[in-house]
């Protein structure tokens, strides 16, 4: 399907012999839906909606070559034969949809820990990725054989299963470019020093796999173009990288990425935050493709990283900067970027919004993929669409509260046939949304506050601020249901001595509410409480960052948090661990040091903000049980907790009505 709009995003292109239908691709990415290391119904509904939306290729996540890389029970063995008839499902499902699927097929080397499979950690050589990592053993020449062998395998199973073609991993750290990286490879054999040493191990997998699948079944690799890392592979690296390797071994595609796995800002730019500027990577597909037209290689080259949309895949294929473009999180947000494209509904697309709360967030809890912004990814089979549920008997449904919960709740119930009327207190909808957006590097949560406001008026959602709720208006009103979704409010501290402590709202209310010299009392380790701490020091604030634990910003996604260390470090934020503050006087700060019960008196500070937990606003919801009246309570005014789950119980609610 072409289109007068993205002429170029929308044609269809080969890929080896293969002809996809358009050069939007969902890129391989961890889902942690596997069960019993096999892939399950739940990954075939994920990926069934993606190619149902209209995506040209689905490239099946991180799947492992062998027992020691699987890491983890959702991990998918590719070794194992009886993955063979559930990746055959998959295969069919995606191509029954008008796709195709290729399948990624990885071993991760250092960074996977046995813990779970009681295997150890296998590595080009003994280093560690990360300080708290164990450290992994150097393989044998006898083990690379059989790293090579689990490539065969598990190629040779994905096209047993119909899968359309093979990715071989040599990108984002993980074995392969272990040991193309003089980072992570300090062999003194065969496998290690000379670049073509160092080359010859990722060279001997990825012909092995090319010999095993045969000509006509298209293969090639995900790459990392750059590693961002002292002592690393470089763009000027890997543009000869890419030349050897496509110069030994037939490629169909080169899939360009950037990264290593490696507890650093290199890590941070995989899962590239709202925070992290995309232009930079936007460069790389570029110069590896131009290395390898240069020396006469023509296969399509694949672009990655923060694609919003087709407007910017567009302009990316127009420049010739790369053929197809992939969006995994995008994808995640809204399976259906290429279908609304074609019908002219990009407007209706739920953006990704870069806060990787519910993706990266979850994946480092071992726990399945999801989406801050479509609650429903990553349950397509058990959850229905709104629209495809109507409701048994539409009813009259009051929701109190326009933050994400209350509008994410009204606009699923408007659009299930309810007649829904939301009232919101503030002269302004968006709730807690208003003053995190106060903070530059957070705006694009706003991005969320307009995406709920437009589905809310497309549903006939009526809304009205500036109106408070109360019991007499509820009882006048007479809805069948209340739902409240009247938030939190923050407490003011408990410290004592009677020096002013600022909650984060109040800190962040005019330029003028915090001084110059800041303590910053973080006792959530929350991305709010992170936020402003980046956000008082870009605004050339000096401060220091008290912590009672051992840890920082421990309630956010490594992902995230590494980009932000880097630049608190370029700020000269100071963070002091096992940390508790004490008593303020309004010019002395009193902290506990945790680990040895002495105090410290600290003199300089102009302000202190405490960042804690608010309380539940849940009086209303106390006074409508209390009353008899019919009510449910979602979001902070439950617990206080972040968009991610108000967005999610919300959604959750408007579809139980
Ligand atoms: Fe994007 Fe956030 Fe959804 Fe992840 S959780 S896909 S970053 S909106």
């Amino acid at each position: 399907m072409t289109s007068t709009r993205y002429p170029n995003a929308l044609a269809p292109i080969r890929v080896g012999g293969l002809e996809l239908r358009n050069r939007i691709f969902v890129p391989a990415h961890t889902t942690n839906y596997g069960r019993d290391h096999l892939p399950s119904e739940r990954h075939l509904a994920y990926h069934r909606a993606r190619a149902r939306g209209g995506a040209g290729l689905v490239i099946f996540e991180s799947i492992r070559v062998q027992r020691n890389t699987v890491g983890r029970p959702q991990g998918v063995a590719g070794y194992d034969p009886r993955c063979v008839a559930p990746f055959a499902r998959i295969a069919r499902a995606v191509q029954d949809e008008g796709a195709r699927i290729f399948g990624q097929i990885i071993h991760l080397g250092r960074q996977i820990e046995g813990e779970w499979e009681r295997t150890v950690s296998w590595g080009p050589s003994a280093v560690r990725w990360s300080p708290t990592a164990q450290l992994p053993h150097a393989m044998t020449p006898a083990e690379m054989a059989a790293v090579i062998d689990g490539h065969v395998v598990s190629a040779r199973h994905l096209r047993e299963a119909g899968f359309d073609g093979i990715e071989v991993t040599a990108g984002h750290g993980h074995l392969l470019q272990q040991f193309l990286s003089p980072a992570s490879n300090r062999r003194a054999d065969a496998y290690g020093g000379s670049l073509a040493n160092r080359l010859r191990f990722p060279i001997e997998t990825i012909a092995a796999v090319r010999a095993a699948i045969g000509p006509d079944m298209p293969m090639g690799i995900r790459i990392s173009a750059e590693e961002y890392l002292e002592g690393g592979l470089t763009l000027d690296d890997m543009r000869e990288i890419v030349v050897a390797l496509a110069g030994a071994v037939r490629l169909d595609f080169v899939n360009v990425s950037h990264s290593a796995y490696h507890a650093s800002y290199s890590l941070a730019t995989q899962m590239a935050d709202m925070n992290v500027d995309a232009a930079p990577f936007r460069a790389l597909p570029a110069a590896i493709r131009a290395a390898l037209r240069e020396a006469g290689h023509d296969m399509p080259v694949f672009a990655v990283c923060k694609f919003r949309g087709i407007a910017e895949a567009e302009a990316t294929i127009a420049a010739g900067d790369a053929d197809l473009v992939g969006m995994a999180r995008a994808h995640l947000a809204d399976p259906d970027i290429v279908a609304k494209a074609i019908a002219g509904r990009e407007d209706e697309q739920s953006p990704c919004i870069g806060c990787n709360q519910g993706c990266a967030g979850m994946l480092e809890r071992n726990l399945p993929l999801t989406c801050l912004v479509n609650p429903r990814g990553g349950r397509e089979g058990d959850m229905k669409l709104p629209e495809e549920s109507p409701a048994a008997t539409p009813r009259d449904i009051l929701v109190v509260g326009g933050g994400p919960a209350g509008l994410e709740a009204a606009w699923v119930a408007a659009a299930r046939g309810h007649r829904v009327r939301l009232w919101e207190r503030a002269e302004e909808l968006g709730g807690q949304l208003r003053w995190i957006a106060r903070m530059p590097h957070r705006r694009e949560f706003m991005g969320l506050r307009d995406h709920l406001l437009a589905r809310c008026a497309r549903h006939g959602v009526q809304m009205e601020t500036g109106r408070a709720a109360d019991l007499a208006a509820i009882r006048a009103l007479a809805p069948d249901l209340t739902v409240i979704a009247t938030g939190s409010v923050p407490v003011a501290s408990a410290l004592p001595g009677g020096g002013t402590v600022l909650t984060m709202e109040q800190a962040l209310a005019t330029d003028a509410s915090c001084g110059q010299r800041v303590a910053l009392l973080d006792t959530i380790g929350e991305w709010s409480s992170l936020s402003l701490a980046e956000h008082l020091a870009q605004t050339g604030r000096h401060v220091t960052v008290f912590v009672p634990v051992a840890g920082f910003a421990w309630r956010t996604t490594i992902y995230s948090t590494l980009a932000t260390r880097r630049r608190l470090r370029e700020y000269g934020v100071r963070i002091a661990l096992l940390r508790m503050a004490r008593r303020w006087d309004g010019t002395t700060l009193e902290v506990e040091d945790v680990s040895t019960g002495a105090i410290e008196r600290l003199c300089g500070f102009d302000t202190v903000i405490e960042a804690a937990y608010n309380r539940a606003e849940d009086g209303l919801f106390r006074a409508l049980e209390a009353a008899g009246l019919p009510a449910r309570a979602i979001g902070d005014s439950l617990a206080p907790r972040t968009a991610l789950e108000a967005v999610f119980e919300g959604h959750e609610l408007g579809l139980a009505l």
